[in-house]
């Protein structure tokens, strides 16, 4: 809760340092940079639509929704914003999707393949406890393909971690699952998103060999648009985020959550490694004396 309101706190300044700069341009007649942001959610509950929906207004009032695979041009003063959907869950159908019809909003829903139809395995296998959701069965994908307003994309084969993954394992969740998706619905499967965000240097070359043009992790920044790249960030949204919280997230203002979590890491690997040490030091001090 503390660590949430930290999170907003410094989002706030991040957005009025970059309005101020904004302003400053804007006074020297010349407009602020654009900002390209990608919402990633899970589910929508159904008890949490008109959240949903609320949300939905305000991404219409402050930005231009865009497909995920949006490659610009950013025009200066304009924020875009796309929303996509990780795991394909039935909910995204049921409650999103009318939601978004309704605006005009355009999404992408990321879908791992071996659990088409299925329980989300992995929920249990990584968290210990169950979901109240299901993956959108072969069928259903094929109906929302066609939606003019949705693209369905990949989210590996078995929603496994794929940084530490060899060349054989990689080719399996990256390649096939845009193959099975491909053969499913007839069109080609240009984007990836990572499952857990977990990649590495060899996932975006695999991603790039197996033909794949975007691919989106869970934190917010860099990106195509703004480095030639492969590899786009994004920020997570959920229905019950704070409004100021969701305002903040389309505003582009956690673009420094990465560095925040490299620190953390960092000093986490620091007090675990002065820890063992200290632990170490203490078995051996017997001995010494
Ligand atoms: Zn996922």
């Amino acid at each position: 809760m503390v660590l949430g309101w930290m999170k907003i706190i410094i989002g706030i300044v991040y957005v009025l340092f970059w309005n101020l700069y904004a302003g400053l341009l804007t006074m020297l007649n010349m407009a602020g940079p654009g900002t390209f942001v990608v919402l990633f959610y899970h589910g929508i509950p159904a008890q949490h639509r008109g959240r949903f929906a609320r949300q939905m207004d305000v991404l219409l009032r402050c930005a231009t929704p865009v497909r995920a695979d949006f490659a610009g041009p950013i025009e200066r003063g304009v924020r875009y914003v796309a929303v996509t959907f990780d795991d394909g869950f039935q909910s995204f159908a049921d409650t999103a999707l009318p939601e978004l019809e309704k605006r005009g909003i355009p999404s992408t829903v990321f879908v791992p393949t071996a659990y088409m139809g299925k329980k989300p395995g992995w929920v249990s296998a990584a968290h210990g406890k169950g979901c109240n959701e299901s993956v959108m069965s072969r069928e259903q994908i094929i109906e929302l393909a066609s939606h003019p307003l949705v693209s369905v994309q990949s989210h590996g084969h078995r929603h496994v971690r794929l940084a530490g993954l060899g060349d054989a394992a990689l080719g399996l969740e990256l390649a096939q699952s845009k193959k099975i998706l491909e053969a499913l619905l007839g069109c080609t499967v240009t984007q990836v998103a990572f499952p857990f965000g977990s990649f590495n240097r060899q996932s975006l070359d695999s991603a790039a060999r197996a033909g794949y043009e975007r691919a989106f992790g869970i934190l917010p920044g860099g990106g195509p648009c703004e480095r030639g790249d492969l590899y786009m960030g994004r920020i997570f949204a959920q229905a019950q985020d704070a409004r100021i919280d969701f305002k903040l997230k389309i505003a582009g203002a956690y673009r420094w959550l990465p560095y925040a979590v490299m620190i953390k890491n960092t000093l986490r690997r620091g007090f675990t490694s002065v820890l063992r040490a200290a632990s170490a030091g203490t078995q051996r001090a017997p001995d010494q004396v």
